[in-house]
């Protein structure tokens, strides 16, 4: 049996910074991090057998649980009839079905792609050739995905590193990316005055989650859609990390239901949980503006993997165990381990904000809820290292940054939580001693 460390030092040998994906290397929050062998329900084990309660969910698509009994047995019967085609399967207007379903009238097409990626960087193009203009706004703080245009002052690993960006983006593609700080109108309005007739779309997270958890203010999606569509702009809702997250119709869904205003943006984007952990992502909206995409349209896209029928089997089937009850469930998980942790902070006298949107939540070290990225950045980040080691040291996983949001699933059941809220108090002294 090797251990975690030695795992780590062979990776590095062969692998830059021993991972395929930055927040893995536990770059903020220092350490060794674990490298697993198998995960089932809410626990992922490592190579040493140790196992944890995991709050990652492999950062999103773990909705049911690890290895969900049904949406392994889907994978299964799938890969007995063939890994890969080529061409077009059954499953792939049925996924599409399920989608549609969920997002009735705002989305009448669906294109699927592998990754979240994959979906904003089609998005941004289609509305780029529907428009026929160039430029892209985003938020400070979003994060959708690591094309060129979308670094600038990007969310999740961009942040956990304090980045501004990244290297090899051409300076020519970072100047179609307009970049406001989220939550303000204002800041939009002067954009839209000054470059509104060359703005193609906004995109934005549907609830912002990689800069730690900040939901828009009551009202902003809306009112950002209204002033996009008077200046002829689209609007990209990116819901990888939200949709059939949060609610059966993701973010969406849970704005137009606590009473404030309806809105249909232009294209959404979905991943994670759309693929129940296999590589599928989406880009979905009225019959319109997708049938701009190639075959039919003018805008080109494609993918040799793309609605890959292991991936389109995991997706049906974690979109048909995802029901009602189990969003009730995360919801329920969520705010007991939001307001526990809360609880074991504020009685170790540390500062800190709970960030919630639906059952997606972190922690803010500062007083007071950041509403931009700015505001996120000016908190006590160095506490959140010594908190997460803490929790790791009694079992359970965290997002190994304070930029990630925490992701319940539908396995955590009673004794996964109390195994949390066992390791809080500890975890919670070690935040206060940083
Ligand atoms: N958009 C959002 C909102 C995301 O959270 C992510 C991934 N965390 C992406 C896009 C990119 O998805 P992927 O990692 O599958 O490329």
């Amino acid at each position: 049996m090797s251990t975690n460390l030695e795992s780590f030092s062979s990776a590095k040998a062969l692998i830059p910074g021993g991972v395929n994906s930055p927040v893995r290397a536990f770059g903020s929050v220092g350490g060794t991090p674990r490298f697993l062998v198998s995960a089932r329900g809410a626990y992922v084990t490592d190579v040493e057998g140790r196992d944890y309660v995991d709050l990652v969910a492999s950062w999103g698509p773990a909705l049911l649980g690890h290895a969900h009994p049904q949406t392994v047995e889907a994978v299964k019967q799938a890969a007995e009839r063939g890994l890969s085609f080529g061409a077009s399967t059954p499953g792939e207007t049925e996924l599409a079905q399920r989608v549609i379903d969920r997002l009735s009238p705002a989305v009448e097409k669906v294109r699927l792609v592998s990754t979240g990626t994959e979906a904003t960087m089609t998005a941004i193009r289609l509305a780029r050739g529907f428009t026929g203009r160039d430029l892209l706004v985003k938020f400070a703080g979003h994060y959708h995905g690591h094309s060129d245009g979308l670094l600038a002052e990007a969310g999740s690993g961009i942040a956990t590193l304090s980045l501004p960006g990244s290297a090899g983006v051409p300076a020519a593609v970072a100047a179609q990316t307009l970049v406001v700080p989220y939550n303000d109108l204002d800041a939009l309005r002067i954009v839209f005055s000054e470059h509104g007739d060359r703005i193609a779309a906004v995109i934005t997270e549907a609830a912002a989650a990689n800069m730690g958890v900040v939901a828009p203010d009551a009202g902003f999606n809306a009112a950002l859609i209204d002033l996009a569509h008077a200046h002829g702009a689209l609007v990209i809702l990116d819901e990888v990390l939200t949709g059939f997250r949060v609610s059966e119709a993701g973010w969406w869904g849970l704005d137009g239901r606590d009473g404030s205003p309806a809105y249909t943006p232009d294209l959404f984007t979905f991943g994670k949980v759309i693929g129940g952990g296999m590589p599928i992502a989406a880009i979905a909206g009225s019959a319109k503006i997708m049938d701009f995409l190639a075959p039919v349209g003018p805008v080109y896209q494609a993918g040799t993997l793309s609605g890959n029928p292991l991936a389109v089997a995991a997706g049906i089937a974690t979109l048909t165990a995802a029901d009602a009850a189990v969003y009730q469930h995360l919801d329920r998980t969520a705010a007991i381990i939001a307001s526990a942790t809360s609880e074991a902070l504020s009685h170790h006298g540390v500062a800190h904000s709970v960030q919630r949107a639906g059952n997606l939540f972190s922690f803010a070290f500062r007083e007071g809820a950041p509403r931009t990225y700015e505001q996120v950045k000016q908190q006590d980040a160095f506490r959140y290292g010594p908190f997460f080691h803490s929790m790791l040291d009694s079992g359970v996983s965290l997002p190994p940054s304070v930029f990630e949001a925490w992701f319940v699933t539908a396995a955590h059941d009673d004794t996964a939580v109390s195994r949390i809220l066992d390791a809080l108090p500890a975890a919670a002294k070690a935040a206060a001693a940083a």
